[in-house]
């Protein structure tokens, strides 16, 4: 621990900025797995809380960006195939899940909001009859996109009791609307948040920072846009620059329309002041909120940080239970993604068929995935990785802890919860990075994008 003590106060100190940690391990570094199926993962009795995420992998258009599973070759046909697929797979995890309770259902994408109220009603009643144990304060949420979002559906999904609404925003600039591949107007934009606003209390809009031709002003005024259209919860993105992205492409051709990691930790820096100063707690690298302190902006997130186990649905979607971590093959690329899609299909649904891919984890993974996440969100408590491991954190953990008490990244340790200062969050994900294990990032290294 000593050596990665050291690397963490050399990276901050020389401001490196790594890509926002969405999960641990993440699936580049999964691989085939043999032999094991839904029946030695998931146990038929259990009653304990699961989360369900439902993976649809449509857009219209892909942004400059995105490195998300998903295609634009999506006909009616083959979504109407996907959510009859999506209605199967849930019925087949409802045999070992359904006496579960569920305390979180999240559609993402893709756009979720690409299916029709009839699509969404079918995939609502698949999950109440195969999990009628879903919990009174569970977090019901859609991700959708600016120019999907039309009145009906959002008529309809409140209807269905969706109490959380997350929309992709990203500029209100026109001029970078464009650039960054999304072909409708920034009025488009305006009606949706005000038709959001107008039904749901609690939504979240998101911004990206680092967009092409963006500048600090542009950047501002849609800052100062969002703020004033008053989301419970406003997401911050700077743009990652990843393989096979169009971005990653024009980066190399036009460095010039780029900001550097100076930039973007400048902006970063008056982003955390700026929503501050606007009532937004910030909860996460990325995320802020003006909801109090201990309650969570975005539930599914917390608790899959957390550790409570995941119900993946969906050729795209994670499914994790314990040391399983699994899904199907992954892409990137069209005609892979198209491949993966006719793969998922097609699929015979049997108890082997759906753990192709993943990671088992050790203790020590299991560990180190809850002290990289809950550092991240600010939630490392002593109290429950004893309770949950039979260690001590202070043991386990105290040269990193150290070096993040000196860097002046968490506060110092006195009671249960290791808190992250202002400055922690802003190097939470750096540190997270250089947390994984050597064997997680051999199979990072190998993952071949696709
Ligand atoms: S950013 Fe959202 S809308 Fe754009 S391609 Fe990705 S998932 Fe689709």
């Amino acid at each position: 621990m000593q050596q990665i003590a050291d690397s963490i106060r050399h990276s901050i100190r020389n401001n490196h900025l790594k890509s926002y940690v969405y999960s641990y391990p993440s699936k580049r570094s999964y691989k085939s797995l043999h032999n094991i199926g839904i029946a030695e993962i998931w146990h038929t009795g259990d009653r304990g809380p699961a989360s369900i995420y439902i993976h649809i992998p449509f857009c219209r258009y892909r942004c400059t960006y995105c490195t998300l599973f998903l295609t634009t070759q999506g006909t009616e046909d083959i979504i109407q195939n996907y959510v009859d697929k999506i209605c199967e797979q849930i019925k087949f995890y409802a045999k070992y899940t359904g006496r579960k309770t569920v305390v979180s259902v999240y559609f993402g994408g893709g756009t979720a909001t690409i299916l029709n109220e009839k699509q969404f009603g079918q995939v609502f009643s698949s999950i109440q009859h195969g999990f009628p144990n879903i919990a009174s304060s569970a977090e019901l949420c859609v991700e959708g996109s600016p120019d999907s979002m039309s009145e009906e559906l959002l008529d309809f999904l409140k209807s269905q009791g969706v109490n959380r609404i997350s929309m992709g925003i990203q500029t209100m600039d026109s001029a970078e609307l464009k650039a960054s591949g999304r072909p409708y107007p920034v009025s488009t934009t305006i009606s949706a948040v005000e038709n959001i606003r107008k039904r749901f209390e609690n939504f979240n809009l998101d911004l990206i920072y680092g967009l092409s031709g963006q500048t600090y002003e542009s950047w501002q005024n849609s800052l100062r846009h969002i703020v004033s259209s008053g989301p419970l919860t406003i997401s911050l993105y700077p743009a990652i620059s990843r393989p096979l992205t169009a971005i990653y492409k024009q980066q190399r051709l036009h460095p010039e329309r780029y900001i550097d990691d100076q930039t973007t930790y400048a902006i970063y820096d008056s982003n955390v002041e700026f929503m501050q100063m606007n009532g937004y707690r910030q909860e996460s690298f990325t995320r802020f909120t003006r909801l109090p302190e201990n309650s969570s902006a975005y539930a599914q997130e917390t608790s899959d940080f957390l550790g409570v186990p995941m119900i993946g649905i969906g050729a795209g979607a994670r499914s994790y239970n314990g040391k399983y971590h699994y899904s199907f093959d992954y892409a990137v690329d069209l005609n892979e993604v198209g491949k993966a899609i006719e793969d998922y299909l097609s699929l015979e649904i049997t108890e082997h068929s759906m753990v192709r891919y993943g990671i088992v984890l050790d203790a020590y993974e299991e560990r180190l995935r809850y002290f990289i996440l809950s550092l991240t969100l600010n939630q490392l408590s002593r109290a429950y990785y004893s309770s949950q491991f039979g260690r001590s954190l202070y043991s386990d953990f105290l040269d990193v802890i150290d070096a993040l008490e000196a860097e002046g990244c968490i506060e110092p340790p006195s009671n249960d919860k290791i808190r992250l200062t202002r400055k922690g969050y802003k190097y939470s994900n750096l540190v997270a990075h250089h947390l994984f294990s050597s064997h997680v990032k051999t199979l990072e290294e190998r993952y071949v994008p696709r």
